[in-house]
């Protein structure tokens, strides 16, 4: 055998096994389909990391707006949007750098190429040659990880070729004037409200009644209202038939017979496992929907040598469950550092979808709630921030808990505003411990602060 673990992919869940197992004085390689500049995967190279910077960006631009309400006067700010893509490059591309000496200094073996089973402890590992042609490596591992991630999906219809998806909206050039966005989840919702923040007109496009299906209804529909009120022309139960491209821009055909046209169209509609071309079939690894690979608890296939984390298992496609899992695996197969073996937890994920204002949970919907427990109580305030009564923004602010009427347990904590990831993570923290009701009330708030209304909601708006 060449490796004890050979890993492939080296996205948030393979650099963090690799690196764990090879500190573990266990013998890692990794393979990269892209090579040095794609390490660190989705999130580093066209996922979290730049879309935050994008965030922050359009930020910016709305807090220059506000700072007018406060005294500040002087010349408009315009966006360079070229030097906003190089600068992000830049720091993607150090990042790039970190993960590859993170790495190295582990002792983790890299290899650049693209990976493909040939049975259940072998990997062929394909490089092209300048002129084109591959060369082909095999290595022998004892045990293989697959974590090959995921990539967007794009439906099927007419002008499919027209559109684009996350992962070219990052290079965009130029910066379209209109953009139409399609898709009512986290990429659409996110892109679509930074762009807006941008200074692009954006047009949403979703086909459900409401955005952001499997967050709190409350919050769904608060969330719309604020995208809104700023100028977003959010269109729900609007299905696309078809994108044609003319003289005056991409002409986007709605169902109901009307048309918007813009200059780039963004389609942002799910993402499903990287699985073609892994060889999965001829070794035999079991598959679920979307080529999903199925696995026990222990993140092991129907295959014993071949386990598998993140997205390409699409428990939940996040970064910190792809870590978490990986970390799971690591601790299972070669020991815990720490005293207990880690596992991956599903419930209690806290979550955050960075639109302007952005949205965090933890927890349970009202809804789900009332599926899964007995009698709620629901707290609730909307308000207008302290910061906007200045700023002349109509932006508002929504914080919900759900409450377990019998034992008085938080079971659900849900926020509309400025830094809602950052609130909700603490808060997080609180209800792994199983926080009460009671002892959110006991616990003193930071004045003036938009998270102490977090610990002063006094009386339910509803018992259900
Ligand atoms: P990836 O990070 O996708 O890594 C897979 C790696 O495998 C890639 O580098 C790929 O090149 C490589 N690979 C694939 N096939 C092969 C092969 N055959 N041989 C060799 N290498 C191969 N999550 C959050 O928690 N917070 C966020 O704010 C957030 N924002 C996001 C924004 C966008 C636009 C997107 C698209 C995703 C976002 N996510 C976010 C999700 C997050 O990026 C993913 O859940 C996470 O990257 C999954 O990690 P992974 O290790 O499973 O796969
Ligand atoms: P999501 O699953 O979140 O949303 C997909 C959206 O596309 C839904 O609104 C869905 O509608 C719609 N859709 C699906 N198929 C079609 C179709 N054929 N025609 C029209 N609309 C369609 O996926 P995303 O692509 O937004 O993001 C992928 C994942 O990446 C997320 O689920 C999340 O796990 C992760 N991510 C996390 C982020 C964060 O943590 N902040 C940020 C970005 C991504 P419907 O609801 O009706 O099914």
């Amino acid at each position: 055998m060449d490796f004890d673990l050979l890993v492939i992919g080296g996205g948030s869940g393979g650099v963090r096994a690799a690196r764990m197992a090879a500190q573990r004085g266990v013998r890692v390689g990794l393979v990269e389909a892209l090579g040095r500049q794609g390490l660190g995967g989705t999130c580093v190279n066209v996922g979290c990391i730049p879309k935050k910077l994008y965030h922050y960006a359009a930020h910016y631009a709305e807090a220059a707006d506000e700072a007018r309400g406060y005294g500040w006067h002087g010349a408009h700010a315009t966006l360079d949007w070229g030097e906003l893509k190089r600068r992000r490059a830049a720091e993607i591309d150090r990042l790039n750098g970190v993960y590859e000496q993170l790495l190295r200094n582990a002792g983790v073996t890299l290899l650049h190429g693209w990976a493909r089973l040939t049975d259940a402890h072998t990997v062929q590992v394909a490089t092209l040659n300048a002129d084109g042609s591959p060369t082909h490596q095999t290595w022998r591992a004892e045990r293989i990880l697959i974590a090959t991630g995921g990539t967007p999906y794009v439906p099927h219809f007419r002008g499919r070729e027209h559109v684009i998806t996350s992962n070219e909206v990052f290079d965009l050039d130029p910066l379209p004037a209109r953009l139409v966005v399609v898709g009512g989840g986290y990429i659409a919702c996110e892109f679509a409200s930074i762009f807006h923040g941008l200074g692009v007109q954006v047009t949403q496009l979703y086909r459900g009644e409401q955005i952001l299906r499997g967050f709190d209804d409350e919050v769904r529909h608060f969330l719309a209202d604020q995208l809104r009120a700023k100028g977003l022309d959010l269109r729900l139960q609007t299905g696309v038939v078809a994108v044609q491209r003319e003289d005056d821009g991409l002409h986007v055909l709605l169902e109901d017979g009307n048309r918007v046209v813009a200059d780039a169209v963004l389609y942002a509609t799910g993402r499903v496992p990287n699985v073609a071309g892994l060889g999965l079939e001829e070794v035999g690894v079991a598959q679920g929907a979307q080529g999903a690979i199925i696995v026990n608890e222990h993140f092991q296939t129907n295959v014993p040598s071949i386990y598998a984390v993140g997205d390409v298992v699409a428990r939940a496609q996040l970064t910190p469950v792809a870590l978490a899992e990986a970390m799971a695996v690591v601790d299972h197969l070669y020991g815990a550092a720490g005293a207990a073996p880690r596992q991956a937890r599903y419930d209690l994920i806290p979550t955050a979808v960075f639109t302007l204002p952005s949205v965090g949970a933890v927890g349970l919907t009202e809804a789900h709630a009332r599926q899964q427990r007995g009698r709620l109580r629901i707290y609730r305030s909307a308000f207008r921030p302290l910061r906007h009564t200045l700023s002349g923004s109509p932006e508002r602010a929504l914080v919900k808990l759900v409450v377990d009427d019998s034992s008085d347990q938080v079971v659900g904590l849900h926020m509309v505003g400025p830094e809602a990831g950052e609130i909700v993570q603490g808060f997080a923290v609180a209800m792994r411990c199983g926080a009460t009701k009671a002892q959110f009330d006991a616990t003193l708030g930071i004045h003036p602060t938009l998270a102490e209304e977090f610990v002063t909601l006094r009386e339910p708006v509803a018992r259900t």
